[in-house]
């Protein structure tokens, strides 16, 4: 979701410049965003219980059912 809202940063101001090039610009960094956080290890959770990947911002793990995250 993060990554449409940069996406669109970039693009609105290219927008003023041409829509194709608005276009590219907006799937570029998508692509960005997403392969950053694929390659950051910080924006991918583990479960300190089962080890085991969890989905980001979620606090209790959705396979074992603990917290995720110690408070
Ligand atoms: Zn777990």
């Amino acid at each position: 979701m993060a990554a449409f809202f940069v996406g669109l940063l970039f693009a609105v101001p290219a927008s003023f410049l041409s829509s194709v090039l608005a276009t590219i610009v907006f799937v570029l960094a998508i692509l960005l965003v997403y392969g950053y956080a694929l390659v950051t290890p910080g924006f991918q959770a583990y479960c300190p219980h089962c080890r085991r990947r969890v989905r980001l911002g979620s606090d209790t793990c959705h396979h074992c059912g603990r917290g995720v995250f110690p408070r």
